[in-house]
């Protein structure tokens, strides 16, 4: 299954990813999670991206292109992989096309999660992630679930950026979701709800699509 998956910040795609890589045995590849590694790491892309992503503005196609295209050709993918964050506007659809097209392996389906802005920007002000792990929890959670982690509340959550971040999902993701439905990969589903139920939703409509 070659997947991606779309929705405003805040909408559950890194949640919803990991079941859903999971289910297909795939790799979940979340460009936001490979700056954020790199910016752990101080590494030279960690730097570039680091002023965009606290501004909640998107990082330069010609660095997320060529960091995507290199992260295409691990040989981890023979399952297919499930791209979380990536594209995020219509150039960046137009180069994993031209990606892909070039190793005749096209995507089977673009999943959008739809959720109303007011949810978003509750969910988004209230989430704390995991230094270690990147998992996200409660601002009542003394540590991460998940490994014990500590928790802090990321630069790009704090409610001056939110306001942005959906800004810029609006002018510049957005344009993707008529970009994948003229391709005929669309499917969108409700995103509000339990986890369970949302993934449930999401495999019983992806059903549909080739395995
Ligand atoms: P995310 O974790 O997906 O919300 O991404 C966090 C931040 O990383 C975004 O607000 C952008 O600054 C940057 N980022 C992630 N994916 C992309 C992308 N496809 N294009 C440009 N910037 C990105």
């Amino acid at each position: 299954m070659r997947l991606v998956l779309v929705g405003p910040p805040g909408a559950g795609k890194g949640t919803q990813a990991q079941f859903l890589a999971a289910h297909y045995s795939i790799p979940h590849i979340s460009t936001g999670d490979i700056f954020r590694a790199n910016l752990k790491a101080n590494t030279p892309l960690g730097q570039e991206a680091k002023t965009f992503m606290d501004a909640g503005q998107l990082v330069p196609d010609s660095v997320t292109n060529a960091m995507v295209k290199d992260r295409l050709t691990w040989d981890d993918l023979a399952n297919g992989f499930l791209l979380d964050g990536f594209p995020r506007n219509v150039v960046q659809a137009e180069v994993l096309r031209a990606i892909l097209a070039e190793k005749s392996t096209p995507l089977d389906a673009v999943l959008e999660l739809s959720i109303p802005n007011e949810l978003i920007i509750a969910r988004l002000s209230s989430r704390r992630t995991c230094r270690a792990c990147g998992q996200p929890a409660t601002p009542e959670a003394a540590n991460c679930g998940a490994c014990g982690g500590e928790l802090y509340q990321r630069e790009d959550d704090k409610a001056e950026v939110i306001g942005k971040r959906l800004e810029v999902y609006e002018e510049q993701t957005e344009p993707i979701i008529h970009f994948y439905r003229t391709e005929g990969l669309l499917i969108t589903i409700d995103a509000d709800g339990e986890i369970s139920e949302i993934t449930e939703r999401a495999t019983t409509a992806l059903a549909r699509v080739k395995a």
